[in-house]
C-alpha cells in the first residue's frame, strides 16, 4: 500500500464532527491519517492522569473507514504542567535566557532527565495500548526533532542547560580516550583553553565570529545531532521491545542548512524518514523541490529507511514565510513530482485549518467550517492517479548516475566563519550570507542545477558515506570541500583512479575534520597544484572565453598542465587532472554557488561534456522535468510545471518499440526511438518503455 493521506487532528474539533470528517477523508480517496504527535497535554492533562478515550475513538473511526494511522508519540511539545513544575526542562540559550513559555517548540530540552522520564512514560503507555490496533500503520517518534530555534527565527543557540552541558561533556569523553587527544583535536593551546579534566567541559556559547574556539563549536554541532539521534534510537528500542514488527520513523524539515541537525545522523536506525515541505510557504521553485526531494530520498535510503513526505502543504500558511494561496493543480503536480523522485508515501498537511493556536487558519485542505475548497479536487485526482500507477512503480527503482556530496562539517565551518549578519561599525565586515549562512545551500543548489533535466534524479552523499566507500556513481560533484579528512581524499582518489568523475571547487581540503588548518591544502596532493592563497571575491572575476563570472571564494594556484579555463588575469580557473581511468575537475572558485547567481548556460554546457551521458535526453522548455527510472523496462516520469502546453521530445539511449502512458492507459507514439508529445500545462505523463529494438 502506498500511504497517501493527511494529517488530521480531531482533538481540536468538537467530538460530534469527528466521524463525518473521517468519512470525508475516506471519500476523498485517501488511505492514511496522522495524529497524536502534539497531543501530550490532551492525553495526560495532569501528571500521571491518562485519558485515552479520545485517542481510542480516533483510531476506531479511522479503522471503521479503512484509514491507516501514522500514530505520533507526542514528545515534541511538553504539557504545561511539566514545564511549569520543572522549569529546568526549558531549553536555555547561549546567553542564559530560557526558551519562552506558551510558545515555540521544542519547549523542553531532550537532554533533560526529567523531560525524558515523563516523555518515555507517555510514549510507552501509547505503544502498549495501540500496538495491536488494526488501524495502526506505523509510529512517528517526536515531531521535527531539533534543539530550538525551530524555524531559525532567532540567532540564539540552544541548548546550554545543565543537562546539555553534562551530556556534551560525556559525549566528548566517549569520543576521546585521553584529554591530550581532546585538547589536540580542539586546538585548546590557543588562548589557554586546555582542559585538565573532562568535568571542566562546558557547551560553547559562541563560535568563531565572536572569538570562540571554532573546533569546539564544530564538535558542538556534531554533539547536537548525535544526542537527538541517540534519544530517537532509545525511543525506537522501547517501541520495538513492545511491538517488534512495528515500523518506526520520524519526520524532519528545513533543507539542510548548517544550524539544523544533520539529517544523515537523525535518519540512522529509522524505518522511515519523513520530509515536511511547504512549497508555497518557502517559495520553492520546481527545480528546488526536485533538489530537496532528491536530498531527502538520499538521506532515507542511505540509512535503509523509507522516504516519506510526512507533511505536504495543503493550504496557505500563516505566521512564517510566504502566505500565497495554494491551488489544486499545484498540489497534484507536487504529489507526482515527489512520487517521481522516490517518495513511498505522502501525507498532506492538514485536513482542517485550526481555529486556535499559533497556526490559526493555516494549511487547511478544507475551509475552517469543514466545507470543500478548490484544493480538495487536486488531492482527489492525485489519489486516483497514484492508485493507478503505484503497483508498477513499486517494481522499479531510481538509479541515479551522479551524486552530489554535501559535507555538513564544511557547511558548519563556513557558517561560523561569517556568523550571523550583524551590526558593525561602517567598513567592517558584517557577515556575508553567500559565503556564510547560505553557502552550503547555494552550493548544493548550484550542483543540482547542473544536473536537473539532464541526469535526473540525482543522489546525495554525506560525510559518513564518503569516508566509508568509494561512491557507487559515475560522477560525484563535491560541493564546498573546505573541511576534508585525509582519508576522504584517499577514497576520492581511488574513486577517480577506478574511473569515476569528480567535479569540485575552491578551498579543497584547506582544513581537517576538526577545522584545523592544514599546513599545505589537500588540493596540492590531489591535483598537483601549487597553492598560494584563498581570497574572498568581492567583485566578480571574469573568466576568459566564457560569459561567466567567478563568485564566492577563489584559490590562487599554479599548475603545469590541464588548465581548461583561465581567469582574465591568466591564472587557472578550471583544472583537469587525469588519474588512472578517471578524471577530476577542480574549479579554483566557488563554482556551484556561481552557477545559481547568473546565467549559467555556457558553464553548464562546458561541464556536461565531462559528465556521463544520460539514459535519455529531453528537449522541452525549462518548465518540463523528466525523471528516469532505470530498468530493463524503464519508466520516464514527465512533469510540466508550467501553465502552458509544451512540446516534449525524449530520446532514450536504448531504442524501445513500445511506450505506454500508465497514468492515462494509452499508447504514446515512438518514432525511430524518439518520443514526441505535447504536454498540457501542469500535466503529467508516466511513460513505461518496453520492447527493446536491436
Ligand atoms: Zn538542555
Amino acid at each position: 500500500m502506498f500511504p497517501l493521506g493527511i494529517t488530521f487532528y480531531p482533538d481540536l474539533l468538537p467530538k460530534e464532527e469527528w466521524e463525518n470528517n473521517f468519512l470525508k477523508i475516506y471519500e476523498a480517496g485517501l488511505n492514511a491519517v496522522r495524529f497524536g504527535e502534539m497531543a501530550w497535554g490532551n492525553i495526560e492533562p495532569k501528571p500521571g492522569e491518562f485519558c485515552f478515550e479520545d485517542l481510542d475513538l480516533m483510531l476506531n473511526l479511522a479503522n471503521k473507514y479503512g484509514l491507516k494511522v501514522v500514530l505520533g508519540l507526542p514528545t515534541a511539545s511538553a504539557p504545561q504542567w511539566l514545564v511549569a513544575r520543572n522549569p529546568k526542562v526549558r531549553p536555555m540559550a547561549n546567553d542564559g535566557v530560557l526558551a519562552p513559555e506558551y510558545g515555540p517548540r521544542p519547549n523542553a530540552c531532550k537532554d533533560n532527565k526529567t523531560y525524558r522520564k515523563f516523555a518515555e512514560r507517555i510514549a510507552e503507555k501509547m505503544v502498549r495500548r495501540y500496538c495491536s490496533n488494526p488501524a495502526l500503520l506505523c509510529w512517528q517518534l517526536d515531531n521535527e526533532p531539533c534543539y530550538p530555534p525551530l524555524d531559525l527565527t532567532w540567532s540564539k543557540d540552544f541548548c546550554h542547560c545543565k543537562d546539555s552541558n553534562k551530556a556534551f561533556a560525556l559525549w566528548a569523553q566517549s569520543r576521546y580516550k585521553t584529554l591530550d587527544e581532546l585538547n589536540n583535536a580542539w586546538g585548546t593551546k590557543f588562548w589557554s583553553m586546555g582542559f585538565s579534566s573532562f568535568d571542566d567541559i562546558r557547551t560553547p556559547k559562541v563560535g568563531f565570529w565572536d572569538g570562540g574556539n571554532p573546533h569546539i563549536y564544530l564538535e558542538w554541532f556534531r554533539f547536537k545531532s548525535d544526542s537527538l539521534s541517540s534519544w530517537l534510537r532509545h525511543l525506537k528500542e522501547m517501541v520495538k521491545k513492545i511491538d517488534p514488527h512495528g515500523k518506526v520513523g520520524t519526520n524532519s524539515f528545513i533543507d539542510s542548512p548548517n544550524r539544523i541537525p544533520d539529517h544523515d545522523v537523525l535518519a540512522e536506525g529509522m524505518d522511515w524518514y519523513g520530509w515536511d515541505i511547504y512549497p508555497k510557504g518557502t517559495a520553492n521553485s520546481p527545480d528546488s523541490l526536485s533538489q530537496h526531494a532528491d536530498f531527502w530520498r538520499s538521506v532515507a535510503s542511505g540509512r535503509g529507511a523509507e522516504f516519506i513526505v510526512s507533511e505536504l502543504q495543503a493550504g496557505p500558511n500563516v505566521r512564517w514565510g510566504n502566505p500565497a494561496e495554494v491551488y489544486a493543480k499545484e498540489i497534484r503536480t507536487w504529489t507526482h513530482q515527489f512520487v517521481a523522485h522516490g517518495a513511498r508515501g505522502i501525507l498532506y498537511h492538514a485536513w482542517r485549518p485550526p481555529l486556535i493556536g499559533s497556526e490559526t487558519g493555516g494549511f487547511g485542505l478544507l475551509n475552517p467550517d469543514g466545507s470543500r475548497t478548490e484544493r480538495l479536487a487536486g488531492v482527489e485526482t492525485a489519489a486516483k492517479e497514484i492508485k493507478k500507477i503505484e503497483e508498477i512503480l513499486s517494481h522499479h527503482k531510481l538509479m541515479p548516475q551522479v551524486a552530489i556530496a554535501y559535507l555538513k562539517s564544511s557547511d558548519i565551518e563556513t557558517f561560523q566563519e561569517q556568523g550571523f549578519p550583524r551590526g558593525a561599525p561602517p567598513g567592517w565586515i558584517q557577515g556575508r550570507m553567500d559565503i556564510g549562512l547560505m553557502h552550503g545551500l547555494d552550493s548544493i543548489a548550484g550542483a543540482h542545477r547542473l544536473l536537473w533535466r539532464y541526469v535526473d534524479p540525482t543522489a546525495f552523499i554525506f560525510e559518513r558515506t564518503l569516508s566509508e566507500n568509494t561512491p557507487p556513481f559515475e560522477a560525484v560533484l563535491l560541493t564546498n570541500p573546505y573541511v576534508l579528512k585525509e582519508k576522504d581524499m584517499k577514497v576520492l582518489r581511488k574513486y577517480v583512479y577506478d574511473g569515476g568523475i569528480l567535479i569540485t571547487e575552491a578551498r579543497f581540503g584547506l582544513k581537517d575534520e576538526f577545522a584545523r588548518l592544514f599546513e599545505r591544502p589537500l588540493s596540492e596532493k590531489f591535483f598537483d597544484v601549487t597553492y598560494e592563497k584563498t581570497e574572498v571575491i568581492n567583485d566578480a572575476v571574469e573568466i576568459e572565453g566564457l560569459p561567466f563570472k567567478a563568485l564566492g571564494y577563489r584559490d590562487f594556484v599554479s599548475v603545469k598542465e590541464g588548465v581548461l579555463l583561465s581567469y582574465k588575469d591568466g591564472r587557472p580557473a578550471l583544472i583537469e587532472k587525469k588519474i588512472g581511468k578517471g578524471k577530476a575537475l577542480y574549479a579554483t572558485f566557488s563554482l556551484f554557488l556561481s552557477l545559481i547567481k547568473q546565467d549559467r548556460t555556457s558553464m553548464v554546457e562546458l561541464l556536461r561534456k565531462h559528465l556521463p551521458k544520460p539514459h535519455a535526453t529531453l528537449k522541452a522548455s525549462e518548465s518540463v522535468e523528466m525523471v528516469y527510472w532505470a530498468d530493463s523496462t524503464p519508466i520516464i516520469y514527465v512533469i510540466n510545471h508550467g501553465d502552458s502546453k509544451e512540446p516534449v521530445e525524449i530520446e532514450p539511449m536504448v531504442k524501445y518499440g513500445k511506450v505506454e502512458d500508465i497514468l492515462y492507459g494509452k499508447r504514446v507514439e515512438i518514432l525511430e526511438g524518439r518520443i514526441k508529445m505535447d504536454l498540457e500545462g501542469r500535466e503529467v505523463a508516466v511513460l513505461h518503455l518496453s520492447e527493446v529494438l536491436s
